[in-house]
């Protein structure tokens, strides 16, 4: 089985959480198969190691599962972009608009060295408002975006059009 299927086969989807109409795609049954778990951060790896990353940026939280073993296998510094207000040293932030509302996203300030090859990591691509913003991030750091890594892609929701302008190297394991 190819490792698509195979995640495919671990992941567990629950309707309707965490509200009506969202079909959420759980992946800590994926994190109960440490076999299945390495071959995922080789597969991640194989895909990134022909874009010259010099950094991964993984989102909280899930981003960081996959994303520190990915920089450990890339060999480059794993940085952590959080929710306002959970880094404890000195931040630069960037707010985007939400359906309701808007969200802050933090990183330390002067992790990203000029013109380094960024990797922007999470667990799921949906519409990829939360990729974009920490996309303007990086950039506002003085990074390339390099490209995108995820674990799942739900390519029905646009994700790809929207990050497309910022880097066309969007990885997905499996797709949907
Ligand atoms: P988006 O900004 O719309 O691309 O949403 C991506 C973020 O929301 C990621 O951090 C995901 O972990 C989370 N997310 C969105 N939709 C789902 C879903 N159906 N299942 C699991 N996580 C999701």
């Amino acid at each position: 089985m190819n490792i698509g299927d195979r995640l495919n086969k671990e992941l567990r989807t629950i309707a309707d959480f965490p509200k009506p109409g969202i079909m959420f795609k759980d992946i800590t049954p994926v994190l109960e198969n440490p076999a299945l778990c390495r071959d995922l951060v080789e597969a991640l790896c194989d895909s990134a190691s022909k874009l010259n990353i010099d950094a991964v940026v993984g989102i909280e939280s899930r981003g960081f599962l996959f994303g520190l073993p990915l920089a450990m296998a890339l060999n480059v510094p794993f940085i952590t972009l959080r929710k306002k207000g959970k880094l404890p040293y000195k931040t630069v932030s960037y707010s985007y608009d939400l359906e309701y509302g808007s969200a802050t996203i933090e990183m330390h300030q002067n992790t990203i060295q000029n013109n380094w090859n960024v990797l922007i990591h999470d667990d799921l691509l949906a519409t990829g408002g939360t990729a974009k913003a920490a996309a303007e991030l990086v950039k506002m750091e003085g990074g390339n975006i390099a490209g995108f890594s995820f674990l799942i892609g739900l390519d029905f929701l646009g994700g790809k059009e929207a990050l497309r302008a910022y880097s066309t190297n969007i990885i997905s394991i499996k797709e949907y």
